[in-house]
């Protein structure tokens, strides 16, 4: 029997190949010839497959047979180069009906916002440039009356994202010093991220006190040494524990604090700034009705349901806020010019009283079930496939764990609903939908109208 590898190219051979040499024309020599390794590889690698099976090379099918050809090679190559030039982060149309999405790029973000990042990243700007004393300023500058006036805060900061919020706030004011924490607050908030671990990454002393389903505000008080710098409740957002249950109310934790002369901090982790009850909701805590109560310092992300870019947003007491701006760490963790004009863009929309229409998010969850009905049945008929059920649809993102949003959506069903799904998703505009038992659901209610005419253009063809 020949010597199944004997057939295969040199790279040099490949790289000679009239395909590749057009390559080596538009592409660096050292990309081009890692991905003719490369190709040369899976080539040897798919020989492999078989000649470890008694067939071997004749019955190899002559799908096979062309890809491990010199022509099959070269296409290979040039499919990997290409391929290297061609954005990988792309839009994708969410008909999941999981409105914070955290694998899908969580808040899509207000027109404005997008708006606002456009012109501030076409061009120079204001961001640390006082132009009425022609001196220098603070990016700060441009959030501070924006954020006192949405949450009531003396004074806020606005940084990367939420985690490194926590840990900031934490080294800042409780470096080798214990902080308080409730048993059931030590949560994972996903990607396999804990709480308690970004917290010791800070340098703080974590102290768990009381049990998983019941905290007193004496554990608390208990647990106080001379060590503490400060107690700390973390909203835990992506579960819910019912029944047997007992958490201390903001004012008894602020009473501890204050006993004490410790600071009280809240993570709240969802930004949520309007009141969930008013969409039938379970009620989500927000920095408002935090810094009411007492908190000093309240953190929470920018792309939960705040509706906005990714960032970590501080907010509290003004003498804490300016120790963290001059803290080191504040230059490390500061956001870009581009988060900065898309969250004062998204805060104005809370300030003017309009969010509910202006911010994709609260436009989703104010979206009545009647409505998702009308367009579920249009797809219905553009598609004429599937059939309109009701359903649910979720907040997802670490906010309100449990809590549905009445829906109505496009339940195609099909023997094989994982195979639609997976077409769906390779698309040149990719749809995510749910599977559920033996249907692929497509939920409008977080499918812009906008997007309308792609989504059913990828449906259309996913199941044609
Ligand atoms: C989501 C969340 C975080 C992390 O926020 P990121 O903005 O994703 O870094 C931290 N704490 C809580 C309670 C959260 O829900």
């Amino acid at each position: 029997m020949t010597n199944p590898y004997r057939g295969l190219p040199s790279v040099d051979r490949v790289l000679q190949h009239d395909a590749v040499t057009a390559l080596r024309a538009r592409f660096p020599e050292a990309l081009v010839t890692a991905q003719a390794r490369a190709a040369l590889e899976s080539a040897r690698a798919l020989i492999g497959s078989d000649a470890g099976t008694a067939e071997s090379a004749a019955t190899r099918d002559g799908a096979a047979d062309a890809a491990i050809s010199v022509d099959g090679i070269a296409a290979s190559v040039v499919a990997r180069v290409e391929e290297t030039a061609r954005a990988s982060l792309r839009p994708v149309i969410n008909a999941s009906g999981v409105i914070l999405h955290t694998n899908l790029g969580r808040a899509p973000l207000p027109e404005s916002a997008i708006e606002a990042m456009a012109e501030v990243g076409r061009g120079y700007s204001n961001l640390e440039f006082d132009l009425a004393a022609g001196e220098r300023g603070s990016r700060l500058s441009h959030l501070d009356r924006l954020l006192q006036a949405t949450t009531g805060a003396e004074a806020g900061l606005v940084i990367n994202n939420n985690a490194s919020a926590l840990m900031f706030v934490l080294t800042a004011f409780a470096l080798e010093r214990e902080v308080i924490i409730s048993r059931g607050q030590a949560v994972e908030i996903g990607g396999g991220f804990r709480i308690p671990d970004v917290c010791r990454q800070s340098g703080a002393r974590l102290v768990e006190v009381g049990t998983t389903n019941r905290t007193r505000a004496s554990d608390y008080g208990n647990a106080v040494s001379e060590d503490t710098a400060a107690l700390m409740r973390v909203h835990a957002s992506n579960f819910k524990i019912v029944g047997f249950t007992e958490e201390p109310s903001l004012r008894e934790l602020r009473s501890v604090a204050s006993e004490h002369g410790i600071l009280f901090l809240d993570d709240i982790g969802s930004g949520c700034l309007l009141d969930t009850t008013r969409y039938g909701l379970a009620p989500e805590p927000t920095p408002q009705e935090s810094l009411a109560a007492g908190a000093d310092l309240v953190l929470f992300s920018g792309d939960k349901l705040l509706g906005g870019p990714q960032a970590g947003i501080i907010v509290g007491r003004a003498a804490l806020i300016d120790q963290l701006r001059r803290h080191p760490l504040a230059r490390a963790l500061r956001s870009d010019k581009a988060t900065t004009a898309a969250l004062a863009a998204t805060l104005r929309h809370y300030l003017l009283g309009e969010a509910e229409s202006e911010i994709p998010v609260w436009r989703m969850i104010s979206a009545s079930a009647e409505r998702m009905r009308e367009r579920a049945e249009a797809w219905r008929g553009a598609l004429d496939a599937g059939q309109v059920e009701a359903s649910e649809s979720m907040i997802g993102g670490g906010s309100l764990p449990g809590e549905g949003l009445p829906t109505f959506v496009l339940a195609i069903a099909q023997p094989e609903p994982h195979r639609l799904a997976a077409a769906l998703r390779r698309a040149e505009t990719p749809v995510v939908g749910r599977v559920e038992r033996e249907s692929v659901l497509l939920d409008p209610r977080t499918v812009a109208e906008s997007e309308e005419a792609a989504f059913l253009a990828t449906v259309r063809s996913a199941l044609g």
